[in-house]
């Protein structure tokens, strides 16, 4: 049976993504850093998952996470970098500490956790890592240039180590999701939601499976041959 790690698993596109993969039979690690009691209520709800908390942007509790995770599943075999934070404001009013911490959970947090697996993913020479950027790291979205700026640095990570890990049977894709209904816009407007959805072609704001089915695509077998690549589900928002 094969093992996923999904940062941020606790809420949103996270959530559904670890329940997608326990359907299909998966072990599933769920990791988790604030909302314990959802990351609980999710270990109840589904079959052979753990949950671990770790803040990603933390090495030491990343390694701690990976070890754990490895001893309860003899491995990882795909690796989702997905959790992370937003936040709204002027690039004029981005403070150091806020540009840092958008930096460390985001961009950091992808590094910590893809140092921590990949040993065990070199010595079977096989393995799938997947990194949620957003729309936004490939337009840029203004009053988000912090964000962005993480999201896009995600893309060239992607790219660069696709190159480095495909030599050793491993793939490193990424998913760049449009807008999608979560907690994460929750601070969002309904006005600047509306005018997001009339925007987008297929009219919709896209919900957390969509994004889980593509992620689950890009782990599967069927994208074996399928590296360094960004794909967008993103409802004709960005062509
Ligand atoms: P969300 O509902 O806000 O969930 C974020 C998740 O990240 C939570 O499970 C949270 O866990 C976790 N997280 C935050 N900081 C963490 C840390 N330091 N360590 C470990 N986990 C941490 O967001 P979402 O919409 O599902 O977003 C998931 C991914 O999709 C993100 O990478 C986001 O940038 C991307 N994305 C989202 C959208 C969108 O419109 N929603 C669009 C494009 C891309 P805790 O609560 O347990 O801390």
């Amino acid at each position: 049976m094969e093992t996923v790690l999904i940062t941020g698993a606790s809420r949103g596109i996270g959530r559904e993504t670890a329940k997608l993969f326990a359907e299909n039979g998966f072990n599933v690690v769920i990791n988790y850093n604030s909302s314990e009691r959802q990351a609980i209520e999710l270990l109840s709800e589904i079959k052979n998952a753990i949950a671990i908390k770790a803040d990603v942007s933390n090495r030491k509790e990343v390694f701690n996470m990976i070890n754990k995770a490895i001893s309860a599943f003899g491995g990882i075999d795909i690796l989702i970098n997905n959790a992370a934070i937003a936040s709204q404001m002027l690039f004029q009013d981005i403070s150091e500490e806020e540009w840092d911490r958008i930096f460390d959970i985001n961009v950091k947090g992808a590094f910590n956790c893809t140092q921590a697996v990949l040993p065990h993913m070199l010595h079977k020479k096989s393995g799938k890592i997947i990194n949620i950027s957003s729309i936004w790291g490939i337009t840029g979205a203004s009053c988000e240039v912090h964000y962005s700026a993480s999201k896009a640095a995600l893309i060239g990570f992607t790219k660069a180590l696709a190159k480095e890990l495909g030599p050793s049977g491993i793939t490193v894709n990424c998913v760049a999701p449009g807008v999608i209904n979560t907690e994460m816009n929750s601070n969002i407007p309904k006005d600047a939601m509306d005018t997001l959805k009339e925007e987008t072609p297929l009219g919709k704001i896209g919900s957390p499976e969509d994004i889980a089915n593509t992620i689950f695509f890009l782990a599967s077998k069927k994208a074996d041959f399928i590296t360094g690549q960004i794909i967008s589900p993103n409802g004709g928002f960005v062509i």
